[in-house]
């Protein structure tokens, strides 16, 4: 076995159907005795929930998280917790959700429970991003790690078919990358496999029937590994990519993730081994790549870049960046790599 260096980051998890109902316990293990808690406005009634079950303790719902974390949004929610004098927030959503309550933690050291409500797996990772005029900012920093996720898959029956299937893929993204990463270690490994072996399984179970009890259980679940992965190790490519399409183009998040991903596979897999035969064995295919294009055309993915709105002039501006940008990556890529990966993508071609 090759060298290798493994640091896990501290996680508390519960997890199962109902799990909400024992947050008033997670707040109490945090020492804390006020938390508001943070959604979007179209979550504003699961925070309602949420602020109910914690009584007293409740310090009421700030429902205005939005994607791409907006800097005057973070200002203001930090502003509103101080007011009504909260140690803890509760963030209950998605990753922009999340989000939020990492850039307020940043500057205030608030704790943070995590609810998730998406496969996106942002509650496992020390990433903050924040975004003004345009510009997004990214770090890395312990503080805005949650200290505890409350994972409840009875929350997640809500999130339409569409949006669970891209995010499913989102999270499988997280894990092909951290197979292949400079930091891989045997025991992350074996984390991100069992990941996206269970995600994939889980997906056409939600998308035949999105309240099916064990195919939103395996996906929560399934989410905490890639995110766990995610969090521990550094991304490449396809996070690259990914990261400069949807800033420059403001494609969605998940979409684009789910889109480009078969291709970075292709591209990448045969350059590592290791990866390439954990991947076989979770998609049960001798080409992973093709199996999963296959999986998402079953699931309706958008066939392709173009189709969610990426402008056919704007791959030489995604290039240059790339080139501009270093990044980890198990195979060289060369400019015209470049090219031709995109412009598979962009077409929705097979990938090779
Ligand atoms: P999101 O948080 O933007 O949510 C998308 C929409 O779905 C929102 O309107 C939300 O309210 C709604 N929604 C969420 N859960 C729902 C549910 N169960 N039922 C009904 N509606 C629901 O989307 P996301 O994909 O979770 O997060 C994407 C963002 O997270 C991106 O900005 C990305 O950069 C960030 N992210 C960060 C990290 C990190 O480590 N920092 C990791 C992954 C993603």
């Amino acid at each position: 076995m090759d060298h290798f260096l493994y640091e896990a980051l501290p996680m508390r998890v519960r997890f199962g159907d109902n799990s909400l109902e024992e947050l008033p316990a997670e707040l109490g293990a945090l020492g804390a005795s006020t938390a508001l808690v943070l959604t979007t406005p179209q979550q504003a009634d699961l925070g309602e929930q949420v602020n109910g079950l914690l009584g007293r303790a409740g310090a009421g719902v700030y429902p205005h998280a939005a994607m791409h974390v907006p800097v005057a949004t973070v200002t203001a929610a930090r502003e509103h917790a101080a007011r009504v004098g909260a140690d803890a927030l509760i963030c209950a959503g998605g990753g922009s959700t999340t989000g939020l309550g990492k850039a307020i933690a940043l500057d205030s050291d608030l704790p943070i429970i995590a609810v998730p409500t998406t496969y996106a797996g942002s509650e496992m990772t020390p990433i903050w991003g924040m975004t003004e005029e345009s510009v997004k900012r990214t770090g890395r920093n312990l503080r805005v790690l949650p200290r505890s996720v409350v994972y409840d898959p009875t929350l997640t029956v809500g999130l339409p078919v569409g949006i669970s299937v891209t995010s499913g893929l989102n999270a499988v993204a997280h894990a092909v990358e951290a197979l292949y990463a400079p930091d891989a270690s045997p025991v992350l490994s074996l984390m991100a496999a069992e990941g996206v072996a269970k995600m994939l399984k889980a997906l056409p179970r939600i998308a035949g029937d999105p309240a099916d009890a064990t195919g939103r259980s395996d996906a929560l679940y399934a989410a905490w590994l890639c995110g766990a992965v995610l969090g521990a190790t550094t991304m490449g490519l396809h996070h690259k990519l990914c990261h400069i399409l949807g800033g420059t183009f403001d494609l969605p998040h998940a979409e684009t993730h789910a889109i480009v991903l078969p291709y970075v596979m292709a591209f990448n897999l045969q350059s590592s081994p290791d990866a390439l035969r954990a991947m076989e064995k979770a998609t049960g295919s001798d080409s992973p790549a093709t199996a999963v294009r296959k999986l998402e055309r079953s699931l309706d993915v958008p066939p392709s870049l173009a189709a969610i709105g990426m402008p056919e002039d704007g791959i030489d501006e995604v290039v240059r960046q790339a080139v501009d940008a270093p990044y980890s990556n198990p195979r060289p890529v060369t400019e015209s790599d470049l090219v031709g990966l995109l412009e598979a993508a962009f077409c929705g071609s097979e990938p090779e």
